[in-house]
């Protein structure tokens, strides 16, 4: 999961971009970069961080040019490197061209595999620069011929943005799994990955990038183009349940109204629990909790104080260092919970090792009971999309039964949503076909 922003025909497009990655910094916190194009040239500049940690003002002033496109990186173990810090440059036969990328390419590897037989060289080990690599190799009169002789060749989930001298393209895979947006602020093109990066710079939504289609925008204008058949839209769901800004719009309605509903729905489906209070995990699971003390009648109450300043989420390297990490970020709050029943929501479980150490912490500050409610299925199935859930042996609900994993998060009662609740929560009756596959083992199209 990254976040992806691109901006056209704007004097202040370097400082824009800041302030869209800046706003998307929820979906990724490992680096940032930012491309502008300064009279045909690419000016990039990458780093390892949050998003106001490797831009300050001098930099922003040095990144000339009236097209920007900007990255933030999700981490993911092992491949924490700034070569692979992203919108990657490459200079090839196709001329200068930058490029951004959200998802996961399934086939990447075997796509590599050959193009390295044949002599090309990669500068970075992420799947993204393949699209490039293919494209050198197939020309087409223009970029977006280019690329939609070679998108197609990609199996998987994109939105990808592209930057040569005087254009910027945006892409979206044929299924719509990763998300992308277009908007407009004055004269200017927008593309995002959501809606709340448009707004927070100053621009409206005007629509999202359908599946299979791009848009090129070039001299002042935009052009669409497809280069995959019309498919129903398969957006990943996860974005609901997780990823996106409660402010962004999706499928018609925003994040928190979604996560709203869905706390109702998780309420109505525990009707028969009884309990002092309701409370959700901060940051993700608050608004599904307010959503179910509206509909149970069950008062909601902040049973964690959140630390806002734990800055970078990094992985801890030992158990003790984790679990000192979550006390830091999260403290019980005691004369709330002393002695009473609790239900306490989450947006996920997915190794259980967050429900864990929160309800330990909880108990050892003197709650008496806790039902845990999952505001999600239990996830049985990894993601070969982009989202960093794991190998099925180490996804708790794949390898323990309900009992089981109630027992190794150390709460008195353990409930997950159902599929049906949440899907129906998450958008209109006539668009509500989401890749759910995390929660059912099937896929759209063979991994
Ligand atoms: P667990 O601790 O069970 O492995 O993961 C569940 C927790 O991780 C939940 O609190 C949820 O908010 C959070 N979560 C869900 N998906 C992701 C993800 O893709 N990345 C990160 N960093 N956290 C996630
Ligand atoms: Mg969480």
């Amino acid at each position: 999961m990254c976040g992806i922003f691109g901006i056209t025909d704007n004097k202040d497009a370097a400082r824009l971009a800041y302030v869209g990655l800046f706003t998307l910094q929820h979906r990724g916190q490992e680096s940032a970069g930012i491309v502008t194009d300064d009279h045909g040239a690419l000016l990039p500049y990458t780093g390892m961080g949050l998003v106001n940690e490797v831009f300050d003002n001098g930099v922003l002033g040095e990144l000339e040019g009236r097209n920007a496109v900007g990255h933030i990186r999700y981490s993911t173990t092992g491949s924490s490197h700034i070569k692979n810090a992203q919108p990657l440059v490459l200079n090839s036969c196709l001329g200068n061209v930058a490029v951004a990328h959200n998802g996961n390419i399934t086939n990447a590897d075997a796509i590599k595999a050959k193009l390295q037989k044949d002599g090309a060289i990669f500068q970075s080990s992420s799947d993204s620069e393949v699209i490039l690599h293919l494209a050198a190799r197939h020309k087409g009169r223009s970029l977006e011929d280019t690329l939609a002789r070679n998108l197609p060749k990609l199996s998987g989930a994109y939105a990808f943005l592209f930057m040569t001298p005087g254009k910027v393209i945006g892409a979206r895979d044929p299924y719509g799994y990763r998300p992308l947006v277009l908007g407009r602020l004055g004269r200017s093109y927008i593309l995002a990955s959501e809606t709340c990066a448009i707004e927070v710079a100053g621009g409206s939504v005007v629509r999202e990038i359908e599946p299979g289609e791009m848009a090129v925008i070039a001299g002042g204008k935009i052009k669409f183009k497809r280069f995959a058949p019309v498919k129903r839209f398969t957006r990943c769901i996860f974005e609901q349940v997780y990823f996106a800004r409660p402010d962004s719009v999706a499928v018609g309605r925003s994040v928190q109204t979604a996560r709203y509903e869905i706390g109702a729905r998780l309420a109505g489906e525990l009707k028969d629990v009884k309990a002092d209070l309701v409370s959700g995990v901060p940051d993700s699971g608050t608004v599904y909790a307010l959503g179910y003390a509206k509909e149970s009648g069950i008062p909601y109450q902040n049973v964690f104080m959140r630390n806002h300043y734990t800055g970078r989420s990094f992985i801890q390297p030992d158990q003790k260092l984790r679990e000192f990490t979550a006390h830091l970020k999260l403290a019980p709050i005691r004369d709330v919970i002393k002695g009473k029943t609790i239900i306490l929501i989450d947006d996920s479980l997915v190794r259980g090792t967050t429900s864990r150490q929160i309800v330990k912490n909880l108990k050892r500050a003197g709650a008496g009971k806790i039902v845990m409610a999952i505001a999600s299925p239990a996830i049985v199935s990894p993601c070969y999309f982009g989202i960093d859930t794991p190998t099925k042996g180490e996804l708790i609900a794949n390898q323990l039964s309900l009992e089981r994993i109630r027992r190794f998060i150390g709460a008195d009662a353990l409930h997950y949503l159902s599929l049906e609740s949440l899907v129906e929560a998450c958008g209109d009756r006539r668009d509500r076909n989401f890749c759910v596959s995390c929660f059912t083992g099937k896929y759209m199209e063979k991994p």
